[in-house]
């Protein structure tokens, strides 16, 4: 039996005049590098780019070329917003985390405790604590610990907040102030001493007794309000010159800014000087 005819190879389409074979392995529609008659390969074919936007037309079009400038003038007349720091200061937004301070409880005791949770969570180990136990003649906190060695350096502070979000008594908060100016690296270390907090009116200056009857869980539940007549007369007893006693020079008397907190009080004085505020 005789074996069918092959069909023909069909004719290959002929190449338009002035174009280069597509080369061995190239896709069909993606754009290849040409080559130059040396055989070498030249920049890749870029694709031509067509603009999504709608072309205007008529006025629109005349005016395209100067539209830009509408936003320059628009905003030429408005009220300028340059703060004029430090000549005026500017308030804070409520919460703004500025430096830190260590509360006290209302009869003024710390809060603090030592437990060094906020060192632990700084992320940048700007905060060191050391705690030491609480004894009969020198209770400053409510509980077994307090935290005798605070240091938080502000040269590595980012004030960032977890260390407060750590805090288990809220002993840590950070304040509004913002002008922290120290006149060397050891400068910029925030003492314990810088840190706590004023006392308030009424309050009675540590180390003293805690409250008679109570445990740190009272404290911790904000129920104690005050010093009572017992933690004062134990005060009189030990310091008969304290100042924060009711017969004594007031609380204003007894405030001792750490000598950190002073000297950048002094320094941030100085800046404000400069700066041409009165
Ligand atoms: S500030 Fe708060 S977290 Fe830090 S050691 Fe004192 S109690 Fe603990």
């Amino acid at each position: 039996m005789a074996e069918p005819r092959k069909k023909p190879p069909a004719p290959r389409p002929q190449q338009p005049a002035g174009s280069s074979p597509r080369p061995a392995g190239a896709t069909p529609g993606k754009a290849v590098a040409p080559r130059t008659s040396a055989g070498e390969v030249g920049a890749p074919a870029v694709p031509q780019y067509e603009s999504l936007i709608p072309k205007s037309s008529g006025v629109r079009a005349l005016l395209a070329p100067v539209g830009g400038f509408g936003v320059t003038l628009s905003n030429m007349f408005r009220k300028t917003v340059t703060e004029q720091y430090p000549r005026e200061t500017v308030p804070t937004k409520p919460r703004y985390h500025g430096r830190h301070q260590l509360n006290r409880y209302a009869d003024g005791l710390e809060k603090c405790i030592g437990c060094e949770l906020c060192a632990w969570a700084c992320p940048a180990d700007a905060i060191y604590v050391e705690a030491s136990d609480n004894t009969p003649d020198a209770q400053f906190s409510p509980g077994e610990r307090f935290g005798s060695v605070y240091q938080i350096n502000y040269l590595r502070c980012i004030f960032c907040g977890l260390c407060i979000e750590a805090c288990p008594t809220r002993a840590l908060t950070m304040t509004n102030e913002f002008e922290l100016a120290g006149p060397s690296r050891a400068g910029m270390i925030y003492e314990k001493d810088d840190l706590l907090a004023p006392l308030r009116e009424g309050m009675l200056a540590a180390p003293h007794p805690m409250v008679e009857g109570t445990t740190d869980t009272e404290y911790y539940r904000g129920e104690v309000t005050g010093p009572t007549e017992a933690q004062r007369a134990w005060v009189r007893e030990h310091r008969p010159d304290d100042p924060t006693l009711p017969e004594g020079a007031g609380v204003t008397a007894a405030e001792q800014v750490g000598p950190t907190a002073a000297v950048m009080a002094q320094n941030v004085a100085a800046a404000h000087r400069q700066g041409g505020v009165r």
